[in-house]
């Protein structure tokens, strides 16, 4: 058993400063620092005053270093997974696009042998797949190409069941939310809304049919107009619906950030949206077939469009952080415990509650990473 002394415990409502951390594979107790604590045989880490926070969850990442996981190459996705863990990265849902029926299912082939990882794994843990698409709005393609796009169906979720955690779709292309009821009835994918161009009726009717989720609230959908509330009204009326947020100041003017936390409390959920892009220079690069321009936080394809993000999600936690004023748990449990809750996985991801797996990062004031652990094994350290 190992034991953290001197770090801030950061837990989902609260941080303990007066506490050590117990962990093995699995996260212990969290006991008063005491000297008997300290003559115990354990094998203590001095965090040296740094939070100690969860390992973040991304549940909307597309590649990292000139990875992607559309590419549907398992050593792909190995190598984003390293990437991102140095990130504070201890989990993720490696996200396909809107490309052919082929392509996706060799994409969720590789994505189900990285769920079964080897012993030499030294990555984040792959919870299984985000699905952005192919039953989107032409409309509201953003990046995705619309020659793939497809009407919703049920089975392209129910025979993927031990991979899908998440489907972004527009309902309005689901006639009488069918394939919404049906995959809402028979599982726990979570059905989220995105690249969609329904009226806020029709968005609330999606909700009511089984939609719990908005894929990167104000992108890609319809906006929030006074006369025409649009997808953003209904998700961010919706308290059984949660949304994510590209907190990298770009996607959302981050004076928007107050605004959002307000009204959607924990049912935040910080992601990064990353592209193959991620941890490398500026330059041009390709997402879902096209190629996009990256330039410092901005990625885009050649008419302009915005295509994705090259952001990390530690950087996220700090600049939600910054332009909310929320305490750091909260600013923290939006990429954390949020997250994991959303997609079913938090007795396991998402908090250093006891017996959650001991995925914990080390970090400092400004959200740089200090130090990785993922299953209780160290794996990065600055
Ligand atoms: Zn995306």
């Amino acid at each position: 058993m190992r034991c953290i002394l001197n770090g801030k415990l950061v837990y989902p409502d609260h941080v303990k400063t007066d506490a050590a951390l117990l962990f093995d594979e699995k996260i212990g107790e969290a006991v008063p620092d005491t000297e008997e604590l300290r003559k115990q045989d354990l094998e203590f880490i001095d965090a040296q005053g740094a939070y100690v926070l969860p390992g973040l969850v991304d549940i909307h990442i597309h590649g990292y270093l000139d990875e992607d996981a559309s590419d549907g190459k398992p050593e792909g996705i190995e190598k984003m997974a390293a990437g991102i863990l140095q990130n504070g990265v201890t989990s993720f849902l490696p996200t396909t696009m809107t490309v052919s029926l082929a392509e996706l299912n060799k994409a969720f082939a590789a994505i189900r042998e990285c769920m079964e990882p080897s012993k030499t794994w030294c990555g984040a843990q792959v919870l299984g797949v985000h699905a952005e698409g192919p039953f989107i709005n032409p409309s509201k393609k953003g990046a995705q190409a619309e020659e793939h796009i497809l009407k919703p169906y049920a089975g392209f979720v129910l025979e993927n069941l031990d991979i899908m955690r998440l489907i972004t779709l527009a309902p309005e292309m689901d006639p009488d939310f069918r394939a919404i009821r049906e995959i809402a009835a028979s599982s726990d994918v979570l059905l989220s809304m995105g690249h969609t161009g329904a009226d806020f009726n029709t968005a609330r009717a999606g909700i009511a049919a089984g939609v719990r989720h908005a894929t990167h609230l104000f992108n890609a959908m319809t906006p929030l107009h006074h006369r025409d509330p649009g997808v953003v009204g209904a998700a961010l009326l919706a308290d059984e619906v949660s949304c994510e947020l590209i907190a990298d100041t770009f996607h959302v003017n981050p004076n928007l950030y107050p605004m959002i936390a307000k009204m959607k409390g924990d049912q935040v959920n910080l992601i990064t949206d990353c592209t193959r892009a991620g941890g490398l220079p500026d330059g041009t690069y390709s997402l879902g077939g096209q190629p996009i321009y990256v330039k410092g936080i901005e990625c885009r394809l050649e008419d302009g469009t915005i295509a994705g993000s090259v952001l990390k999600l530690n950087r996220a936690v700090a600049n939600y952080r910054q332009y909310t004023g929320l305490p750091i748990e909260a600013a923290v449990a939006a990429a954390s415990y949020h997250p994991a809750r959303a997609i079913h996985c938090d007795d396991k991801k998402g908090s250093l509650l006891k017996n959650r797996d001991a995925d914990l990062v080390f970090a400092n004031e400004n959200m740089d990473i200090l130090k990785v652990y993922r299953g209780g094994k160290l794996q990065y350290e600055a």
